[in-house]
């Protein structure tokens, strides 16, 4: 009798077991990539989306919603125990708190994984039955995606190109101290840490003035959004002109072989075990942001995002090329915060970031990856009012603003209707707008007053999802 019940136990924990295998083994899986340079709007983006996928009375233009065959979701552990948890209820509580605040952006890798219980559509929807479809979001900063050409660099010319670019005239005032600093060091000298440190945070400092100036494309990625490695030696290095006969313990020997590391420790295996493992990618972009910045940094973000988008489609002598077992079949770009224009202007946004992220584009789509730009605002900021003045009529956003949580309403400009009026004088080296002016001022969170089973408001969110995932609901 008492066999007979251990027996009957240890078969069902047996079955238990394999059933939990075949689930795990056999729900689809799809693998969202969500990146951005810093401040584009990520950690927003991830935080609303999963609570309007929970809650999705706001989500009609996802399919599968509006067919009403997503029958519930919900959150899950991560079954990849070595990533962080993307952490959506703080950045929740901090988006719906009384006096609600934007949450803290991200720095490293995270992930979530939110589960769908989807009842088929079409023939299929007759036999009953639903399938668990899991969707992985992998947050991550696009800063690391800068670091792709460094794998096929030497130290040497990593330097001398890192030198070239510090001396232009538009980073001057940026690269100043950094320079400085560096005439006073002798890269032959053997190696001193203090000098390694000083120089390594001399540049560090460089990057980030460089960044708060509205400039994007800055490697190594990890000086400015270090994750974990924070201090690490693979991080302690820096540029140095190559001396005549570097010998070994030089500094230039040191920075060269910790060059080395970081690419063999850093960047290699970011690569290898998170990004070669995409199915869909989002590229979120602050177009507005750079607009607003003026035509250099438009152009530096041109420039960033031709480098972040050539990594989905490395050449096929490219040491990347190979390890990129599943491929990314669709990629959308998303120029962020729409919710800083009035939706007239929203198209213009989004033309602006189509032709902004054009050649890289093109070439994704050859390789036959499917692409899409769209204006979103991952929370909604603001609410559209126009008003009359001498005559005309004047479209505005209004909402609490980021500096003094007053409400305001401000006419943020108007956005050309051909994109190249904004990409042209930016390519073609203009410092200023010529006769136009935009105002993106930030804007605080809304107090949200949400009732039970609603999610924040936001700009086509669902448009976005119905691109990435809707096929894979269907
Ligand atoms: P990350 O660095 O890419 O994670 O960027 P975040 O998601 O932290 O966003 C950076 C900042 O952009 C936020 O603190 C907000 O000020 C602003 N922001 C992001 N999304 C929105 C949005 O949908 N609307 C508005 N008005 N501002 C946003």
């Amino acid at each position: 009798m008492l066999l007979n019940r251990i027996t009957q136990s240890v078969t069902r924990s047996i079955e238990d077991t394999i059933e939990g295998i075949g689930e795990a083994l056999f729900d689809p899986v799809i693998r969202l990539g969500v990146t951005g340079l810093s401040r584009a709007g990520k950690t927003v983006f991830i935080t609303s989306l999963v609570a309007n996928m929970l809650d999705r009375g706001r989500m009609p233009q996802l399919k599968a919603v509006s067919d009403g065959r997503i029958r519930s979701t919900f959150l899950q552990p991560h079954p990849d125990h070595t990533v962080p948890r993307f952490a959506f209820e703080d950045h929740m509580a901090a988006l719906t708190a009384p006096e609600p605040h934007w949450p803290e952006s991200t720095r490293s890798i995270s992930t979530l994984r939110l589960s769908l219980k989807v009842r088929p559509s079409g023939l299929l929807t007759g036999l009953g039955g639903q399938r668990t479809i899991h969707l992985d979001i992998i947050d991550y900063p696009g800063e690391w995606l800068l670091d792709l050409p460094l794998m096929s660099q030497s130290y040497e010319q990593w330097s001398a190109a890192a030198l070239e670019a510090a001396r232009a005239p538009s980073r001057a005032s940026q690269a100043e101290s950094w320079l400085a600093r560096l005439e006073d060091c002798d890269p032959a000298a053997k190696l001193d840490e203090r000098t390694a440190t000083e120089l390594a945070e001399a540049f560090t400092a460089y990057l980030a003035a460089s960044r708060a100036a509205g400039l994007s494309s800055m490697a190594p990625g990890r000086f400015l959004m270090p994750g974990d490695m924070e201090g690490t030696p693979a991080l302690t290095f820096a540029p140095l002109p190559k001396p005549a006969k570097p010998g070994s313990g030089s500094l230039w020997r040191t920075f060269e072989s910790r060059f080395e590391s970081y690419k063999r420790v850093v960047v290699e295996p970011f690569f290898r075990n998170h990004f070669a493992k995409f199915d869909r990618q989002i590229v979120l972009i602050d177009a507005l942001g750079a607009i607003s910045d003026g035509p250099p940094a438009v152009e530096d973000l041109r420039t960033a995002m031709a480098e972040i988008l050539a990594c989905f489609r490395p050449g096929q002598n490219s040491w990347l090329a190979p390890i990129l077992g599943r491929r990314v079949d669709r990629i959308l770009f998303a120029a962020t915060k729409a919710d800083h224009l009035h939706h007239t202007q929203h198209a213009r946004l989004a033309a602006i970031t189509e032709a902004l992220v054009k050649d890289a584009r093109d070439r994704a789509n050859f390789r036959g990856a499917k692409t899409g730009a769209l204006a979103i605002a991952s929370l909604r900021a603001t609410v559209e009012q126009t008003i009359e003045r001498n005559g005309r009529q004047i479209d505005l956003v209004r909402g609490r603003l980021s500096d003094n949580g007053e409400d305001g309403a401000l006419f943020p400009g108007n956005l050309p209707e051909n994109p190249s009026h904004i990409l042209s004088p930016a390519r073609h080296g203009s410092t200023e707008w010529e006769g136009a002016a935009y105002n993106i001022t930030r804007f605080a969170p809304p107090k949200l007053d949400l009732r039970p089973g609603e999610a924040p408001p936001h700009i086509r969110l669902d448009r976005a999802m119905e691109f990435l995932i809707g096929d894979k609901l269907a």
